[in-house]
């Protein structure tokens, strides 16, 4: 018989996946480490199972105790299945940006959500963080996970993203480019690939309203970079612990519009449904492809699925209202299609 114990074993030991029309203008072979293939469609299963089992470990969690998090739905996702399998509860905070498929997954595998502003300072008692650390103090047995500072987060992806990609691609990797949140995706990837092979380029994914890319060239917190946008999963107005800057070689920022648009033409050009990140990390590749050559191999590791975006950016209504489609292109392409029709 072949079979997993429980779904948390179904964790990471995810495809990579060639590229095509997407990329046609990019020299380089281009893969792509598609992480919906997570139980919770998502990379974040990763670093959310490696989270509670050091908890556990170190005596944080204890039976029947409560998880508390601040997540904008995947890492919740990763947490709320390990709780299920488990025997723990969920709470988590979330903001009222991110979007409602995301709420009503994290509602369905069981866990209680508490909806929090977007546009208040961290330290404003209203914040996602705010009233995660609050609620880790007034509960008792609950451990607050904090995916910000814990480093159980990127040790997750130097213990299994990265050898896995080490091993997919025969250690030929040259570049990998991914999303930029926490850093526990770009930071612990790619200390491993770095360590099997110092000449691979790390390269990250900001956005606009992120003060990652500037502290990143700077060194330096510079608050006026901060300001709100729309793309989701990443950018920060903090520094989290778990970005390690010396791993990343390069940060690159990516528009929301760029991003939108990239991740429906992966749905539409190569059957691969994923979210707005994923075109981010895609858009940044295609903004960096005159410094890659016929010989590279760029490894894009994406974070979550498309179907918690179907409202947002595979929605044309949506896409429209925030200028991010062309109306006349539309007009045009319409009146062309009715022409062909008429044939
Ligand atoms: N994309 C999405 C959709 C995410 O949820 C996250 C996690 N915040 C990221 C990218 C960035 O990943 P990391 O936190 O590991 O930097």
């Amino acid at each position: 018989m072949d079979y997993h114990q429980n779904i948390l074993s179904t964790i990471g030991n995810t495809p990579m996946v060639q590229l095509h029309k997407v990329v046609a203008e990019v020299p380089a072979l281009v893969l792509m480490k598609v992480e919906t293939f997570n139980p919770g469609h998502s990379i974040k299963d990763r670093m959310a199972l490696k989270m509670v089992l050091d908890a556990e470990a170190r005596g944080d969690l204890r039976p029947g105790g409560t998880i508390i998090e601040c997540t904008s739905g995947n890492t919740g996702m990763g947490l709320a299945i390990t709780a299920a399998v488990k025997g723990y509860k969920c709470i988590f905070t979330t903001t009222d940006k991110q979007s409602k498929e995301k709420m009503d997954l994290l509602r369905a595998i069981g866990a209680e959500v508490i909806v929090c502003p977007t546009n208040v300072e961290s330290d404003d008692p209203r914040s996602y963080y705010s009233v995660a650390s609050r609620l880790s103090k007034e509960i008792p047995n609950s451990y607050w996970c904090n995916q910000y500072d814990n480093l159980s987060n990127r040790q997750a992806h130097y213990e299994s993203t990265g050898p896995e990609i080490w091993r997919q691609t025969d250690g030929k990797i040259t570049h990998m480019i991914t999303g930029v949140g926490t850093g526990g995706t770009i930071s612990g990837t790619g200390r491993y690939l770095k360590e099997q092979n110092p000449e691979v380029k790390i390269w990250g994914i900001d956005t606009y309203g992120s003060v990652l890319k500037k502290f990143h060239e700077t060194r330096q917190f510079d608050e006026k970079e901060i300001y709100p946008y729309i793309t989701e999963g990443i950018g920060e107005d903090i520094i989290p612990k778990n970005i390690d800057f010396d791993i990343i070689d390069h940060l690159e920022k990516v528009s929301d519009k760029d991003g939108a648009l990239m991740a429906r033409r992966l749905a539409r050009e190569e059957g691969i449904m994923l979210g707005y990140s994923a075109g981010s990390a895609l858009a940044g590749l295609l903004q960096l492809k005159d410094q890659l050559t016929a010989d590279d191999i760029v490894v894009v590791v994406i974070h979550d699925h498309g179907s918690r975006y179907v409202g947002k950016i595979y929605n044309d209504d949506w896409m429209r209202e925030r200028g991010f489609l062309d109306t006349e292109l539309r007009v045009k392409d319409i009146i062309a299609r009715k022409q062909d029709t008429s044939f």
